[in-house]
């Protein structure tokens, strides 16, 4: 049988998106998440032949998740016997991969290798590589870095500047994250604009629970808004983004926090929920604004202030800026947030139309700006189906066959 179809997992630190993807066609044949793993209302949707289905599975662990989504794929033979390769999401490549890679041995050591830069993710990642190996002997699985597409940075852009030897020793420096939705837009956006990728100059703003910003210039990040960990930059869900190192120091030292609480803090009860006190979810944020909540407003303008500051240094470090591009849960579907962002650019020649900006959304993408402005553009990210078009490619080569 020709094999045409591409198995994704994204397996996160408490719940695992998986996906059966033609990437060619780039037809979704089967995608679901299970949600909530080792807690006590977990559960697992999945939509095929846009059917959606769901069941509850109380305090399903990691493993018997995983092979949960196998099983349910083997169910169906035809689309298991099409199965060409498994491709995985993997958080942290480190300094080692510049791009995706088959999975052999060496591979995977150097994936554990990277586990102490990304101590939540690595591990799942690997559990999942290794049990689709177990079940999948013969197919080979690819990794895909969200880490990878940022190696570009010159090391003006990724040093910290502390002493040299903790990045020569340690490998202490800027990483960056999301690279594989930037990636994936900004390819996008060359296509809608009809303009070679390799001379555009983009500024990529993925903006969901987690948000990053990307510089890319000709295809390439040259800076990124994440850092060492997925904790610096943007005003996020639950995580700070910039602070002043020196808060660690000054909550343990004045107010006699555990430095492992000041970590948990900054990662998981900051941001918009730690601001308006209400949620970390923007729809909440921007309903109870819009019913005057002070708490929520400032959440949002503080979130849109820091946006629109990175787009400025962004726009400086690129020279120009052949589009601005929004995405992900918040740019793809909050006009709101897109228009209080857009409304602080004015110094960049952003006008945004407010028609067309309310009309956009998921599965609408375009561009959002007037005529005579900057561009400012939405483009729903698609991660899984970037995983998918590597892991072919990779695939394809190795058995030197045709997709
Ligand atoms: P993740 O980073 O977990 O993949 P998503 O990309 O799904 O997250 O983004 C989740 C965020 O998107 C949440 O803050 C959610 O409130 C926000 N979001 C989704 N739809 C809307 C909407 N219509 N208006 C405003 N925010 C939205």
């Amino acid at each position: 049988m020709h094999k045409t179809l591409i198995l994704v997992l994204n397996c996160g630190s408490s719940s695992i998106k998986f996906a059966v993807i033609n990437p060619v066609s780039e037809d979704n044949v089967l995608n679901g998440i299970v949600q909530r793993i080792e807690s006590n209302d977990a559960d697992i949707s999945w939509t095929v032949e846009q059917a959606k289905k769901s069941k509850w599975l109380p305090n399903i662990n990691y493993q018997e998740a995983l092979h949960y989504i196998f099983n349910l794929i083997q169910s169906n033979k035809n689309l298991t016997a099409k199965i060409l390769a498994v491709g995985h999401r993997v958080v942290h490549g480190g300094e080692h991969f510049t791009k995706s890679v088959i999975i052999d041995k060496k591979v995977l050591n150097a994936i554990r290798n990277c586990q102490d830069l990304a101590p939540l993710h690595n591990p799942a990642n690997i559990l999942g590589i290794e049990v689709a190996k177990k079940i999948y002997p013969k197919l080979p699985q690819i990794a895909v870095f969200d880490t990878a597409f940022h190696q570009t940075m010159p090391k003006y852009s990724y040093l910290y500047a502390i002493p040299y030897k903790l990045y020569a020793n340690h490998q202490v420096r800027k990483y960056g994250f999301h690279g594989t939705s930037h990636r994936y837009v900004s390819q996008k956006a060359a296509e809608i604009l009809a303009k070679p990728l390799e001379t555009c100059a983009f500024i990529s703003a993925h903006l969901g629970n987690g948000c990053s910003i990307c510089a890319i210039l000709n295809g390439k990040s040259i800076d990124t808004s994440m850092g060492l960990t997925p904790l610096e930059g943007l005003v996020m869900g639950t995580r700070s983004g910039d602070i002043d190192p020196s808060l660690h120091i000054h909550l343990v030292d004045k107010l006699g926090y555990d430095i492992h609480k000041v970590n948990t803090m900054l990662n998981k009860e900051s941001g918009l929920l730690g601001i308006s006190g209400i949620s970390s979810d923007m729809r909440t944020i921007e309903n109870a604004a819009k019913k005057g909540n002070k708490q929520a407003i400032i959440a949002i303008e503080l979130f849109c202030y820091r946006l629109a500051k990175y787009i400025g240094a962004y726009a400086t470090v690129l020279g120009r800026i052949d589009a601005l591009i929004f995405t992900a849960g918040i740019g793809e579907n909050s006009s709101y947030i897109r228009a209080k962002t857009i409304k602080l650019l004015k110094i960049l020649n952003f006008t945004l139309d407010p028609k067309i900006n309310a009309n956009h959304g998921k599965g609408n993408s375009g561009i959002i700006t007037k005529i005579n402005s900057s561009i400012a553009i939405v483009i729903p990210t698609n991660e899984e189906l970037m995983i998918a078009k590597d892991t072919a490619l990779l695939a394809t080569k190795k058995q030197g066959a045709k997709i």
